[in-house]
C-alpha cells in the first residue's frame, strides 16, 4: 500500500541511506550488504563512546566485546549515575508472550501512528524486529524482569497500544536493565576492551577534513582540558528537555556534546520536538528545581478524573460519582486512560485551564486507584507499584492507597536530536549518535516504554553492525595525532571559553538564567504554541541570553571541582538550543504529537497535520555564530502504514 504524499524532495545533504526492498527483510539483507571488520583488524580502531546511559553502555560493552578498543566517556563518577537509571515503568518488546494479537508489524505500526507520521519508517520497523533480541540479552544478563504466576516473563500495557508488550521489573526497570548493561561494560575494562574515563566532560568534537577524528574533554575534578583521538566517535548523550529546567530528568542532563557537535556541523532534526508526560507530580512552589514523574504505567489500573464543578474544593472522597468527569474514559472509550502521552497530557492542560484543576494549587488532576483496589485488593496493587506509591507518598505526604494521586504533564523526553541517517551517523561523517540523543524513531510523539527499547537497540543491536561499514573503509589509517593543530586549536577554544565564564563577575548565578530560560520555553514552546508566542519566544530569549552573557556569575576557579563553571556553559548552549526549538516550532505550522500548534487543531480540539507541507524532518546546518540556522528537509514516504488522523476513540 503506498500513501505517499507530496512531491517533495530530501535534501542532497540528507542521505538517509534507507535500503531498497521490503521492509520485513530491509535490516536482515542490509546486515548481508554492509562491509565486515574482520576480528584481527577490529583491534586497530578506536572507537570513543561519550555517555554511559543504557545506549552508551550497551554500545561500549558491546563494541569491546567485538574487539574494537573503546574509550567510554561520562561527565558522572560513574556509568550507573546516568539518567537511565531512573526509568521506571517498562521496556517494550513485541515478542507476543500475552498472545494477544502482537506482532513486529503491530509494534512497528503502533510506534509510526502513535508518532504521528513524522518518523522514518525503515529505522521504526528494523527497531520492532530487535526488540525482541533486547529482552533474551537482558534476561541472560540476569535483568530480574517481573514474572507471572507460571514464572514466564510478565507484560503490562503502555499508552498508544491495545496489546501488553511491556517487560518490566516494578517500577525500576532502567535501574535494572542499566546494571545488565554496566556489568557487560564493566567485564569489557577488565578484559582492557573499554577504558573507562569517569568524571570528563566532552566539550568539542574535532573533525578534520570532514572526517571525525576525537574529541576535547574538561577533567572536572582538576579542570584540565584533554584531546583524545579516535576513529569514530559516538554521541550517547542523552535527551535536552532540561531545556525546561523543570522537568523529569535528572538534574545533570543537559544538550551540550549533542549542541557542540552541532556546531561543528551535525545538523539538529526537530528541536521543537518534546514529549510533556502526563502523570508527573504537579508543582509544590514557585523555587522548585525538578519535577517528578509517576510512571506510566499506573495508567493501567489508576482512572483519572477531575470534579464535572469548576473551582470545587471538596475532598475527592466527598464528590459523588456522577459529578466527577473520567474524561478521558469518556472522549476515548478505545483507549480510555491508556491514550498515548501527548492526548492524556494535552487533554489534562485543557480540564485545568477550565478552571478544573485540584490540590492546593489548583493545578493536577486526580489519578484514582480506589477501584483497582476495590477489585484486585491492596496486595496486588502494591506489589505491582509498592515502590511508586511509597515515592508519591514520601513527596506529597499523601497516602495513595486511601486518596488519588495528584497528578500534572511535565517536560519528559525529546524526540528531536542530532539528525542521524540509517546508519546512525550523523552528518559529520564517523560521528555517531543513539539513544535520545539522535532524532530518533518516535517522530513527534514517543510511546511510553520505547525509550529503553530505542537506545538499547541502537547500542546493542544496530551500531555495532553499522559501524563497521564506515570503519572497514578505513583500515590502516591511523588516528589523527592529539598533538595535531586541530586538536590543539579545539583545546584553546575550550580553555578561553572557560576563562571568559570566570571573569564576566556579574550579579546572577547561572542557575537563574536557567530557570528564567525555562519559564519562557515552558510559557511560549510549551503543550500549546502559537505564532504570537513563538515570535515572542525568540525575542525573550535573545534578550535574556544578551542580559546572560554579560551578567552571569561564577564563583570559584578552574583548577578544582566547580560545579557553576560546569553549570554555566551547559546554560549557553540550551540558550542557543531555545531559539532554534522557537524557529522550528514557528516554522511548522501543523500540530504533529507532543507540537501542538494552537492554530491548526480538528474540530475536535485533535492535532492536526498538514501531511501535504510538513512531511518531513525539519534538520538544521549550524552556520556560525551570528548567521541563523540553515533548515534542510528529509521527507517522509509511507509505504507500509497508511497515513490518516490519529484517533483513539
Ligand atoms: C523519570 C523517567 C522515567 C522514565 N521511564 C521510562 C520507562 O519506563 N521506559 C522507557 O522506555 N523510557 C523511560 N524514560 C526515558 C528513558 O529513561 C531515557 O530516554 C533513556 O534512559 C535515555 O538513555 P540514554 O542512554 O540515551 O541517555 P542517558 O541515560 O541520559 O545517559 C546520558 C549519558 O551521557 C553522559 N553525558 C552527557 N553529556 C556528556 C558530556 N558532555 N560529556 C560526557 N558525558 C556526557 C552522561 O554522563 C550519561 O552517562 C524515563 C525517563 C525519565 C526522566
Amino acid at each position: 500500500m503506498t500513501a505517499t504524499m507530496n512531491s517533495k524532495t530530501t535534501s542532497p545533504a540528507l542521505d538517509n541511506k534507507v535500503p531498497d526492498g521490503p521492509i520485513a527483510t530491509k535490516w536482515e539483507d542490509h546486515k548481508f550488504s554492509m562491509k565486515l571488520v574482520n576480528p584481527n583488524n577490529k583491534r586497530k580502531f578506536t572507537v570513543i563512546v561519550v555517555g554511559t546511559g543504557l545506549a552508551g553502555s550497551s554500545a561500549a560493552a558491546t563494541l569491546g566485546e567485538l574487539g574494537y578498543n573503546v574509550k567510554a566517556f561520562t561527565f558522572h563518577d560513574s556509568p550507573r549515575r546516568a539518567h537511565s537509571i531512573a526509568a521506571q515503568g517498562g521496556i517494550n518488546a513485541a515478542k507476543n508472550y500475552q498472545n494477544d494479537g502482537d506482532s513486529v508489524h503491530r509494534l512497528f505500526y503502533d510506534t509510526v501512528k502513535g508518532g504521528d507520521y513524522r518518523s522514518r519508517e525503515a529505522n521504526v520497523h528494523r527497531l520492532a524486529e530487535v526488540s525482541v533480541n533486547i529482552i533474551d540479552q537482558a534476561a541472560a544478563q540476569g535483568v530480574p524482569f517481573a514474572r507471572d504466576y507460571g514464572g514466564l516473563l510478565d507484560n503490562r500495557s503502555f499508552g498508544g497500544a491495545q496489546v501488553s508488550r511491556t517487560f518490566y521489573a516494578r517500577g525500576q526497570t532502567g535501574q535494572q536493565l542499566l546494571l545488565g548493561a554496566y556489568s557487560a561494560l564493566n567485564r569489557q575494562i577488565h578484559a582492557g576492551s573499554v577504558e573507562m574515563h569517569n568524571r570528563k566532560e566532552m566539550l568539542d568534537l574535532v573533525v578534520k577534513d570532514g572526517q571525525t577524528c576525537g574529541i576535547v574533554v574538561r577533567d572536572l575534578l582538576t579542570g584540565e582540558v584533554e584531546s583524545h583521538s579516535a576513529h569514530a566517535v559516538v554521541l550517547a548523550t542523552g535527551g535536552y528537555g532540561n531545556v525546561y529546567y523543570l522537568s523529569t530528568n535528572a538534574m545533570m542532563c543537559n544538550v551540550t556534546a549533542a549542541w557542540r557537535a552541532h556546531r561543528r556541523g551535525a545538523f539538529f532534526a526537530n528541536p521543537c520536538y518534546t514529549q510533556i508526560h502526563p502523570t508527573c507530580i504537579p508543582a509544590s512552589e514557585d523555587h522548585q528545581s525538578k519535577l517528578t514523574l509517576m510512571s506510566e504505567s499506573l495508567r493501567n489500573d489508576g482512572r483519572i478524573w477531575v470534579p464535572t464543578a469548576f473551582d470545587d474544593n471538596r475532598l475527592a472522597s466527598d464528590i459523588p460519582e456522577a459529578e466527577r468527569d473520567y474524561y478521558l474514559e469518556r472522549k476515548y472509550p478505545a483507549f480510555g486512560n491508556l491514550v498515548p502521552r501527548d492526548v492524556a497530557s494535552r487533554n489534562a492542560k485543557t480540564v485545568v485551564d477550565e478552571g478544573r484543576g485540584i490540590g492546593p494549587l489548583k493545578n493536577g488532576v486526580f489519578l484514582d486507584f480506589a477501584d483497582a483496589i476495590a477489585r484486585d485488593g491492596v496486595e496486588t496493587i502494591k506489589a505491582k507499584y509498592g515502590n511508586l506509591f511509597d515515592m508519591y507518598a514520601n513527596i506529597t505526604g499523601e497516602n495513595p492507597y486511601e486518596r488519588p494521586m495528584r497528578i500534572y504533564p511535565a517536560t519528559h523526553y525529546t524526540m528531536g536530536g542530532l539528525w542521524v541517517d540509517y546508519h546512525l551517523m550523523t552528518t559529520i561523517p564517523g560521528t555517531y549518535a543513539i539513544g535520545e540523543a539522535n532524532f530518533s524513531d518516535h517522530g513527534a510523539n514517543r510511546l511510553g516504554a520505547s525509550a529503553l527499547m530505542q537506545g538499547l537497540a541502537d547500542g546493542y543491536f544496530v551500531l555495532p553492525y553499522t559501524i563497521g561499514d564506515q570503519l572497514a573503509g578505513k583500515l590502516g589509517e591511523g588516528t589523527v595525532p592529539t598533538d595535531d593543530p586541530v586538536f590543539k586549536a579545539a583545546e584553546a577554544e575550550v580553555a578561553d571559553q572557560t576563562k571568559k565564564w570566570l571573569s564576566i563577575g556579574g550579579t546572577k548565578s547561572p542557575e537563574h538564567y536557567h530557570r528564567e530560560l525555562g519559564r519562557i520555553v515552558w510559557d511560549r514552546i510549551g503543550m500549546a504554541r502559537d505564532k504570537n508566542g513563538l515570535e515572542k519566544a525568540q525575542d525573550e530569549i535573545s534578550s535574556l541570553e544578551e542580559e546572560f552573557k554579560k551578567n552571569v556569575r561564577v564563583k570559584g576557579d578552574n583548577t578544582s571541582m566547580n560545579t557553576e563553571l560546569e553549570k554555566v556553559g551547559r546554560v549557553a548552549d540550551f540558550f542557543e538550543l531555545a531559539k532554534l526549538k522557537a524557529r522550528d516550532a514557528l516554522v511548522r505550522e501543523e500540530s504533529c504529537g507532543g507540537h501542538f500548534r494552537v492554530e491548526s487543531q480538528t474540530e475536535e480540539g485533535e492535532a492536526l497535520r498538514d501531511d501535504e507541507n510538513f512531511s518531513h524532518v525539519a534538520a538544521w546546518e549550524w552556520n556560525g555564530e551570528d548567521t541563523e540556522q540553515t533548515k534542510h528537509e528529509e521527507q517522509l514516504d509511507f509505504e507500509y502504514v497508511a497515513l490518516s488522523q490519529r484517533s483513539y476513540k
